[in-house]
């Protein structure tokens, strides 16, 4: 059974590529921001409020309460194929994921990392956002916030390729091709 990180900055279709995994290749999609955003949907306890103007604002939401939610669910589908999307999104995250897959006798096969030319991704995420309905986006949906993610992932989620070369496990694809050629490079190094 295959455990792989999908690591790129927000909107370089790490998601797509999630669900095609799921759908073709019998894979279980782990991603903490549907994860996040199914628990806080209520938004009724001061926590679950804070981590919504977190995530609205773009910000990363505190390590503690991001890994307590992917612990569980690692133990839960550890015989399965795992995709992480989303998650580790800083050094921590990554360390405690590599332990807490010890402390189940498994260890990480794969971190893929999108490379995306960001000026690009910048240009698509304003038109994105001017072209899609109100009633449509997420609440994070919108350029500032974009923008202030992909600051974020520069900062913080970066470092963590450094950390994967180390571990040998990084495989590097062009994030700017078609879905499908992306899909096809992925499947090249899982198989
Ligand atoms: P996503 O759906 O992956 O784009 O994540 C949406 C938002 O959820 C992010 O901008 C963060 O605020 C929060 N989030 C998701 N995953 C993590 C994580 N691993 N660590 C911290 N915050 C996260």
């Amino acid at each position: 059974m295959k455990k792989i990180v999908l690591l790129g900055p927000p909107g370089c279709g790490k998601g797509t590529q999630s669900k095609l995994l799921v759908e073709k290749d019998n894979f279980v999609q782990l991603s903490t921001g549907d994860l996040l955003r199914s628990e806080t949907s209520d938004g009724n306890s001061d926590l679950g409020k804070k981590v919504k103007d977190l995530m609205e604002s773009g910000e990363l939401v505190p390590d503690d309460i991001v890994i307590d939610i992917i612990v569980k669910k690692v133990e839960e589908h550890k015989n399965e194929n795992i995709v992480f999307d989303g998650f580790p999104r800083n050094l921590n995250q990554a360390e405690v994921l590599d332990s807490s897959l010890d402390n189940v006798s498994i260890k990480l096969d794969h971190a893929i990392f999108f490379e995306i030319d960001f000026k690009i991704l910048e240009e698509r995420i304003n038109t994105r956002a001017n072209e899609t309905k109100d009633s449509e986006k997420r609440k994070d949906d919108n350029s500032k916030t974009l923008l202030n993610r992909i600051e974020v992932f520069k900062s913080s989620t970066l470092p963590i390729v450094g950390y994967y070369e180390e571990k040998g496990i990084i495989s590097k694809i062009n994030g700017m091709q078609m879905v499908n050629e992306v899909y096809a490079e992925i499947t090249k190094i899982i198989c």
